[in-house]
C-alpha cells in the first residue's frame, strides 16, 4: 500500500450519532471515484437500508462462516450483533490505484491499523456528546435500551480518539464532508504518493 499507483485506506471511526454516514454519503456524491467498503452485519435491517447498498445484511451462521474462511479483513461485535468488513473488495480496489473508505467502530478501526499500518485513522464527532445523545435519540430507530447501550459505548470510544490521526468535527454536514476532503485530498499530496516528481 505505499507504492504511489496504490490508493489509500481511510478509515473514518466515531461514535453512533456522529453522523459518519451522513457525512461519507456527502463527501461520495461529490468524489465518485474514492470506493466505499459495504460491510456485512447480522443486525437486522432499518427501514431505510438496502441489502448491499448500507450493509450485507447476513444471518449469524453465515457471518462466522465467512469468518472462519478469514474474508474479513477486521470484524467486531457491537452491541450484541457482528459487523465485519470483507477484504477482497478493499484489496481490489486499492490494487487498482482507488482510494477505499471504511466506514466501521473503533476496535475494528485499530485493528486495520495493525494489518495495513499506512491506513489513515479518521475519527468523527459531533460538537458535543449532549448532541450525540440528542442525535441518537432523535434519530427514533432504536429502543431506549439500545440507545443507551451505545451512548455508554460511544464514552469508551471518546477514550481512543488519540489513537486516530485526525479528528473531524461534524457540526454540520457540508463542514464534515469538506473535512473529510481536506484530509483525503492532503493524504494525495504526501511525499510517497508524489515520488515520480522527483527526478534528481
Ligand atoms: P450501525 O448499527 O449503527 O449501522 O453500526 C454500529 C457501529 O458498527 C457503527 O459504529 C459502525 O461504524 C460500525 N460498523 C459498521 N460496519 C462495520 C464493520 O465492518 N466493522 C466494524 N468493526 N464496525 C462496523
Amino acid at each position: 500500500m505505499t507504492s504511489s499507483c496504490n490508493g489509500t485506506l481511510f478509515v473514518v471511526t466515531g461514535p453512533s450519532g456522529a453522523g459518519k454516514s451522513t457525512v461519507i454519503s456527502k463527501y461520495l456524491t461529490e468524489n465518485k471515484d474514492v470506493f466505499f467498503s459495504v460491510s456485512a452485519t447480522t443486525r437486522s435491517q432499518r427501514i431505510h437500508e438496502q441489502n448491499g447498498v448500507d450493509y450485507y445484511f447476513i444471518k449469524r451462521s453465515e457471518f462466522e462462516k465467512m469468518l472462519s474462511e478469514d474474508k474479513f479483513l477486521e470484524h467486531a461485535e457491537y452491541v450484541g450483533n457482528l459487523y465485519g468488513t470483507p477484504s477482497e473488495p478493499v484489496f481490489d480496489a486499492i490494487n487498482k490505484g482507488h482510494d477505499v473508505i471504511l466506514q466501521i467502530e473503533v476496535t475494528g478501526a485499530l485493528s486495520v491499523r495493525k494489518k495495513c499500518p499506512d491506513a489513515v485513522l479518521i475519527f468523527i464527532v459531533p460538537p458535543s456528546f449532549s448532541a450525540l445523545e440528542l442525535r441518537l435519540k432523535g434519530r427514533g430507530t432504536e429502543p431506549d435500551e439500545i440507545i443507551r447501550k451505545r451512548l455508554e459505548k460511544a464514552k469508551t470510544e471518546y477514550k481512543a480518539a488519540d489513537l486516530f490521526d485526525f479528528i473531524v468535527v461534524n457540526s454540520d454536514v457540508e463542514n464534515g464532508a469538506n473535512e473529510l476532503k481536506t484530509i483525503i485530498d492532503a493524504e494525495k499530496l504526501k511525499t510517497k504518493k508524489r515520488r515520480n516528481f522527483i527526478e534528481v
